[in-house]
């Protein structure tokens, strides 16, 4: 009687259209799409710096018609690349989604070289020609925790269209997560964007289109390159690099009907070129600023386009910029001033501590300690080697950790001859702190901001392994004027936080906030879970009360849905008061 009486109930929702979605979940396909949008190497102060340059509607969207906050801080240590990405789609650091840095020594499966974030060689790359060297495929393999667009995906059963798009595939891969339908980043050499057998069998036919469509000859001439054989070298560090880039993911949302879906769609768009000329002249070169000025006027044309593009216009989209991380000034620019911007040599610095090591373990011989080829801030330890002198983890970290400070000590000076003369001050590489994983793993550090800093930064990945903190301004040999990230000192830190949305509340909101705060923010908006290793917070502070956040009236569905049915569908949209789908304080 009861499961009759239910049946008769649910007959009549669905004649009166109350029937529960398939997909019942506490968002309301709106917005129709919300993009991502990362700027690789991006320090906030730009946004200050340049703002008079500024177009009405490219960085001024953020700063003049939405939620922007200028004091958003990374909360841990390692600034680079493929943490920083993985941050912004997990809203967790390296403690949580896994990734440490942009590559590291996994002696399982490679004894030769680091392996990348990213490549995977259970798979293969798709979309270059047959019988090119395409590497490896790629993958998000070592993430360890899901991304906002994961969980977008798992609430509509699948039925969100999540993609990633970079010229960088750890930046294409990692912001977008392990259940994107797709990333697409372009291949060094030759500048072909491409994917992996992880997400695709083939290159979907828009793609291979725009492959051969002549775009990617048209930002060669751009860039006065027409017959370069290494693209992101040549190419990457130039304005025509990012419209080209911009071009693809337009060809992407339409290609793949992006925003015209009856569920949310997301972008995670990561510009690269801005980090690819920011390590060859620095945060301060006139260049700098030419690339930042013509990202602006990209950004301008590029949300034009969506407005155009986007099933109801922009105000049917959610849009947040954010950076994976800031950068170092040039340390020739530092030394200048009198900070104390020495450069070290990595790779004495690697020989010093295992000549350390084989003084103590394996007196006369030559054995390999402490691996090659690595990039500050993590040292990973050549485990086997320790091993087989009867060494155990702790023995063989802490015995690098007290060979660090005399290894610093003896390195000399070695940036002398491309600092200015005028240097204030001789510069000398200087060890500020060290830990080992296994202090790192058990949390023996300083209950201080600066400890959780390295806390947040913990990684299994990379093995054994010692992580260095060099002074401020401090980093490994550069040429000319070039510098880098890897610190925790605010400047690698520091980076924009702007949305723009019918949920958000137009303003500048200072104080700090975190680049975890927009996955958790955005999370929240959609009604979805958090990321499972989510530490952001809401920003409830830039949030419209449920009842004033509208949307603009859709396009009536087409063909197939009655006119009644139209009908009731655009009064609902445009009832005044939506459902509350913003949390409020
Ligand atoms: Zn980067």
């Amino acid at each position: 009687m009861l499961k009759r009486s239910l049946s008769l109930i649910l007959i009549f929702a669905l004649t009166i259209g109350l029937a529960p979605r398939a997909n019942a979940s506490a968002y309301d396909a709106h917005p129709k799409l919300v993009v991502i949008l990362v700027i690789d190497q991006f320090r906030e102060d730009y946004l200050e710096r340049y703002r008079s340059d500024f177009k009405p509607k490219g960085f001024r969207l953020f700063l003049d018609h939405g939620a922007y906050f200028p004091d958003c801080y990374y909360k841990y240590s390692n600034l680079l690349t493929a943490p920083g990405h993985s941050t912004i789609g997990t809203g967790a650091y390296t403690d949580g989604h896994g990734i440490g840095s942009n590559a590291w020594w996994d002696l399982d499966r490679n004894k030769d070289r680091p392996v990348t974030s990213v490549e995977d060689e259970r798979y293969a790359i798709v979309g270059m020609p047959a019988g090119s060297d395409a590497g490896p495929g790629r993958s998000p393999r070592n993430l360890l925790a899901s991304t906002v667009g994961d969980e977008l995906r798992l609430d509509t059963k699948g039925q969100a269209r999540v993609f990633g798009v970079s010229l960088k595939d750890r930046a294409a891969i990692l912001p977008a997560g392990a259940a994107a339908n797709g990333a697409f980043w372009v291949d060094e050499a030759t500048g072909r964007f491409e994917t992996s057998t992880y997400y695709m069998p083939q290159l979907p036919d828009w793609a291979t289109a725009f492959n051969s469509s002549g775009r990617l000859d048209q930002a060669k001439q751009e860039a006065n390159q027409a017959n370069t054989t290494n693209f992101e070298n040549e190419v990457g560090g130039t304005s025509a690099s990012i419209s080209y880039e911009l071009d693809f993911a337009k060809a992407l949302i339409t290609g793949e009907q992006m925003g015209k879906h009856d569920v949310t769609d997301m972008l995670t768009l990561s510009i690269s070129g801005t980090d690819i000329l920011g390590h060859r002249v620095g945060p301060d070169a006139d260049e700098q600023r030419q690339i930042v000025d013509a990202l602006d006027t990209d950004l301008d044309s590029f949300f034009a386009w969506l407005d155009k593009n986007v099933e109801g216009g922009l105000g049917n989209v959610w849009i947040a910029i954010t950076a994976d991380h800031g950068v170092a000034p040039s340390p020739a620019i530092a030394a200048q001033l009198g900070l104390n911007a020495a450069q070290i040599d990595t790779k004495k610095l690697i020989d010093e501590l295992n000549d350390a090591m084989n003084q103590k373990f394996s007196p006369g011989e030559k054995v390999v300690y402490v691996l090659p080829k690595q990039e500050l801030p993590y040292l990973s330890l050549n485990r086997p080697s320790f091993e087989r002198a009867g060494i155990n983890e702790l023995e063989a970290e802490d015995a690098v950790q007290d060979a660090l400070p005399g290894a610093f000590q003896s390195l000399t000076k070695p940036g002398d001859a491309k600092l200015p003369a005028q240097s204030k001050l001789p510069p000398r590489p200087v060890l500020y702190r060290s830990y080992t994983r296994l202090q790192l793993a058990g949390g023996d550090l300083p209950h201080t901001e600066f400890g959780d800093l390295l806390a947040h930064s913990y990684t299994t990945n990379g093995g054994w392994y010692v992580r260095v903190v060099p002074a401020a301004f401090q980093m490994g040999l550069m040429k000319n004027n070039g510098t880098t990230h890897f610190t925790p000192y605010s400047y690698d830190r520091h980076v924009p936080l702007g949305f723009y949305g019918a949920p958000f509340a137009t303003g500048v909101y200072h104080g700090r906030v975190e680049p975890v705060d927009l996955a958790a923010t955005f999370a929240s908006l959609l009604g979805v879970n958090q990321p499972s290793a989510s530490v952001g917070h809401i920003l409830t502070q830039a949030l419209k009360p449920g009842s004033e956040v509208t949307y603009p009236k859709p396009v009536p569905p087409r063909g197939r849905r009655g006119a009644r049915a139209s009908a009731r569908k655009a009064a609902t949209e445009n009832a005044p008061a939506k459902k509350t789908e913003t949390p409020q304080p």
